[in-house]
């Protein structure tokens, strides 16, 4: 097989795809850019399994902002990231030839530019194939993603862990672009299918009792938080295949979904959310899943601890969404 490439210009002879990290046991993990994964920065889209892409706008948030930093505080945090998945046994870097894409060129300010740009962006690998893994920013930027998805794809059904919901309809006296409505948006654009998605870990203080009721009357599936704890990952697992059957499906992931204590970099923190074990787990289980694409948003490192712990678990997170792939590919 081709000698694999790497940030270090082909420094790394392991064989196998053409593009993953550099080869750990060559240097420390400490050396080199910052890139995710340590996997290359490439913009050139053949034989590319896998793009991460960082979209690091912020001024959809409707508390704090700050995750226009979370695209370099996720790559810093993901250099500790070894190949082999044990819980999956799949060396990942074997199966999926992964690169670094760099960041969409976002407009600060205007959510409706940037999610024409966003979609701009991802459409080059939407049409050919390649999975985008995108690390925002908030969580606004998910509408253009999904616009890129649905333009090859149709509706997609959406699996979305986080503290929220995001189908509120207008904040501020008639904004529609925010970091809490992508979903009502994405659903009223024919984005999404509402029937075949599962919003997962919503809790905390709400406007009333509507703010369950309001995704539910528009046909998604809602397990909130404290339901959600109860059910096993393989229950949870189950759930989510049930509705979501053989489909395109698109994964998005809030950090809020984890608790404060273990993730307390983000924009609009909520008390009494998952461990990191349980986070992980919920995502592993999701095997048998045609997933077409992936983000980690809402890390917000301004507020993390100095250890990065929220950097740390979002890379984790993106790891994870590699480990099903992996899966998918054997
Ligand atoms: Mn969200
Ligand atoms: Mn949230």
């Amino acid at each position: 097989m081709a000698e694999k490439r790497t940030a270090h210009d082909g420094a790394n002879t392991r064989s196998g795809p053409p593009y993953g990290p550099i080869d750990a046991w060559r240097a420390p993990r400490y050396t080199g850019l910052r890139t995710f994964a340590r996997c290359p920065y490439i913009r050139d889209l053949d034989g590319v399994d896998v793009a991460i892409v960082g979209v690091p706008f912020d001024t959809a948030t409707s508390y704090r902002a700050g995750a226009r930093f979370g695209p370099e505080a996720i790559r810093k945090g993901s250099i500790l990231l070894r190949p082999y998945h044990p819980t999956h046994q799949v060396n990942i870097f074997d199966r999926l030839s992964v690169i670094d894409y760099g960041d969409v060129e976002i407009v600060p300010g205007n959510a409706v530019r940037t999610a024409g740009r966003i979609a701009d962006g991802l459409l080059p690998l939407t049409e050919r194939g390649i999975t985008p893994l995108v690390l925002g920013g908030d969580h606004s930027i998910v509408l253009g993603e999904l616009r890129a998805h649905a333009a090859v794809h149709g509706p997609l059904a959406l699996v979305l862990l986080d503290a929220h919901a995001d189908t509120w309809d207008l904040y501020y006296g008639g904004e529609r672009y925010f970091h809490g409505t992508p979903f009502r948006r994405a659903v009223e654009e024919g984005l999404i299918a509402p029937e075949r998605s599962v919003l997962a870990g919503m809790r905390g203080s709400l406007y009333g009792p509507e703010d369950y009721q309001q995704p539910r009357d528009m046909g998604f599936e809602v397990i909130p938080g404290d339901e959600l704890r109860q059910l096993t990952p393989n229950k949870y697992a189950d759930r989510v295949r049930a509705r979501v059957g053989s489909e395109p499906a698109y994964f998005s992931f809030d950090i809020d979904v984890i608790d404060p204590t273990f993730a307390p970099g983000t924009g609009t923190p909520e008390l009494a959310g998952l461990s990191s074990h349980e986070t992980l787990a919920y995502i592993r289980s999701l095997t048998d899943i045609q997933f077409v694409g992936f983000d980690v948003v809402e890390v917000s490192p301004a507020y993390d601890t100095a250890g990065e712990n929220t950097a740390m678990l979002a890379a984790g997170v993106a790891y994870e969404f590699l480990g099903l792939l992996a899966v998918a590919q054997g």
